[in-house]
């Protein structure tokens, strides 16, 4: 059993292989291999396309070609680079993990694991991608693209979303592992995911392990990886208040930046008032405590009762569900309510210096067509 289970990874590592060297794409950090950059890479793709992926990653190394431009680079310039790729949290962690290497670590990719997970936002995967892509060390990588091929070239039915079955797909893809051509090995198993074994109507015929894969043998590939349970989606209803001041042409904006503890914390927002899980009837957003507040510290306010907008938005958790109202008025009270957060007065033209939820910029765009 066991000379057969090692004769089918043999031959598994070798088409694998043959097919990267083959079809591999193009990519530009397997054009200039280095830790840095396969970090940033891997930091930027994760929950993202390859293609809107990219012009993050050019992006990126063009403002912060080293490690070191990413260590003194300010929170607001990474996130303004960000903005659009949503889970802010990784931008952070990604300026935090570059400050820890140039701190600890003399501006060098470390090349343990252990060493490794003292970086902010750097998981399993990507410590396995860092070592074995970048230095190519012996290590198994598992992506969403390798949990699929894995479970349907071995038609596993163990679930990629518990603890115990990913415990499964980390020890095959270490036994499975080609240790003479780790970067090649793991790169080729996530390729081939991204290409060719691809969550719906994966391309069989052209498949370099067709013969091998008993997934596809059984005809169960398509019903393959089983995930346990379904993550419930929490609705989530937000009213923004877009607040002009002062005469047209000479118009600004009252912004706020987030704070912590939810998501989008730096990003900046105009005033929201948060409805929860359920809508608001207009009659409630109307006399909502927020709103009253927010009306004081204004000169002459003028609210527009009817949304100038709407948006959805759908985050990994949460389905979000946006209004805009506009509210115009001469300009700011002197006021002596103390707020959590104070407001910004910024001129409209600068807006666009502030990083911003990609929901309310899609507000924003609506209400000035
Ligand atoms: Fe995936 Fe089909 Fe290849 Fe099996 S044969 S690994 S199911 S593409």
């Amino acid at each position: 059993m066991k000379t057969s289970a090692s004769s089918l990874y043999r031959t598994l590592r070798q088409r694998l292989g043959a097919w990267y060297d083959r079809e591999a794409r193009d990519l530009p950090w397997r054009r200039d291999v280095s830790a840095y950059h396969v970090l940033l890479s891997e930091v930027i793709l994760q929950q993202t396309r390859v293609d809107q992926g990219m012009s993050y990653y050019h992006r990126f190394t063009e403002a912060f070609p080293t490690v070191y431009d990413l260590a003194t680079a300010s929170e607001d310039e990474v996130l303004l680079l960000w903005q659009g790729l949503g889970y802010y949290s990784r931008g952070r962690n990604l300026r935090r993990a570059a400050q820890i290497i140039v701190s600890d670590f003399g501006g060098e990719l470390p090349r343990t694991l252990e060493e490794l997970s003292r970086l902010p936002g750097v998981g399993p995967y990507t410590r396995g991608a860092i070592l074995s892509f970048a230095y190519n060390l012996p290590f198994p990588t598992v992506d969403g693209n390798v949990y699929r091929v894995l479970s349907r070239l071995f038609a596993l039915s163990d679930p990629i979303d518990t603890g115990a079955g990913q415990r499964v797909y980390w020890q095959l893809a270490e036994e499975l592992l080609d240790r003479e051509h780790p970067s090649r090995h793991n790169q080729a198993l996530i390729e081939l995911g991204a290409l060719c074994c691809t969550p719906r109507s994966p391309h069989c015929p052209e498949c370099p392990v067709q013969e091998q894969c008993e997934g596809y043998r059984r005809g169960i590939a398509e019903t393959l990886p089983i995930k346990q349970g379904k993550t419930r989606v929490r609705p989530r209803y937000m009213y923004y208040f877009l607040v002009r001041l002062g005469e047209a042409g000479t118009t600004s904006r009252l912004l706020r930046r987030r704070g912590a503890g939810d998501i989008w914390q730096g990003l900046y927002e105009l005033p929201l008032i948060e409805g929860g899980e359920e809508p608001l009837s207009t009659e409630t957003l109307l006399a909502h405590p927020r709103l009253s507040a927010l009306l004081r510290q204004l000169r002459a306010p003028r609210l527009h009762p009817q949304p100038r907008a709407r948006a959805k938005h759908r985050l990994s958790h949460q389905q979000l569900y946006a209004e805009l109202y506009l509210i115009e008025a001469e300009g700011l009270m002197p006021s002596s309510e103390e707020e959590e957060q104070p407001w910004l007065l910024i001129p409209e033209a600068e807006q666009e210096r502030y990083a911003m939820p990609v929901l309310l910029t899609r507000l924003l765009e609506e209400a000035e067509d």
